[in-house]
């Protein structure tokens, strides 16, 4: 499922490519996401030229001449490719979008992504002055909720999803299965430092590109950043400890740690 170093390399290069291009084509096929683009996002569209891309969270704005903008999410699945135009539908086309001889498809094989849908109430983004430790602070504060959840819920920071939140963890030396409420403050200092440090390096090599569904950027490469995880995937820390799966499931799935290395 693409996180935030993701998301943020499909807007760099979204951004690169196609601004100033104006839009020639909408096409949303018969069989499209569940939840259909709603016909008011799209109205109008045709004829603006993009300006430009923002990210909140795991969700892209595309940005038009004349203030309009379109959000998308990936969903499960999805990807964002540049084809030229004349280049067949791929197979799981759900959404496309022509600018004159290039255009950019939404291909989704799960269906879980989304065009023109509201964007959720968000906490800080994690790579802006907004989040620090004084804003873990304030999200743990009497909760008992594992540390792990927490680090999930958008309301508490925008885009860390299940690979950069145990990866985080790891840097910090903090269990993922730890009350919130229980986090010295030296321990939430360490993690917030270490949540911007790990999705900063996963934007710098591009994403992660791991299992099946396998992230690629709009230019169809793979990214880097899963070589350098330290826990996510592997059987053993860098410094060679066997790690473990947390007993309970957080936030619906299990999670990997170092019983060394964290506490
Ligand atoms: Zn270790």
């Amino acid at each position: 499922m693409p996180e935030l170093p993701e998301v943020e390399t499909v807007r760099r290069i979204l951004a690169e490519q196609l601004s100033g291009r104006r839009v020639t084509g909408v096409t949303v096929p018969t069989t499209t996401f569940y939840r259909r683009p709603p016909a008011r996002a799209l109205a109008g569209l045709e004829g603006s030229v993009f300006t430009g891309a923002r990210r909140r969270g795991k969700y892209l704005l595309l940005d038009f001449a004349g203030g309009r903008e379109l959000t998308a999410h990936l969903g499960m699945s999805g990807r964002l490719f540049i084809a030229a135009s004349a280049e067949p539908s791929h197979k799981h086309e759900r959404f496309r979008l022509d600018f004159g001889d290039a255009s950019l498809r939404f291909v989704d094989p799960r269906r879980f992504g989304r065009v023109g849908c509201p964007l959720p109430d968000f906490g800080p983004e994690p790579l802006s002055t907004g989040f620090d430790a004084a804003a873990l602070a304030r999200a743990f504060k009497g909760r008992r909720a594992p540390v792990k959840a927490l680090l999930l819920d958008q309301a508490v920071v925008a885009g860390v999803g299940n690979i950069y939140a145990s990866e985080a963890l790891y840097r910090a030396g903090v269990r993922p299965a730890r009350a919130a409420k229980s986090l010295k403050a030296d321990e939430r200092r360490r993690l917030a430092s270490a949540v911007t440090a790990v999705l900063a390096a996963g934007i710098a090599a591009g994403g992660s590109t791991l299992d099946d569904e396998a992230f690629l950027d709009p230019l169809g490469r793979p990214g880097r950043a899963h070589l350098a995880l330290a826990v996510y995937g592997r059987r053993a820390c860098p410094k060679g400890h066997p790690l473990l799966k947390t007993r309970r499931p957080l936030a619906g799935r299990t999670s990997l740690y170092c019983p060394v290395c964290q506490r």
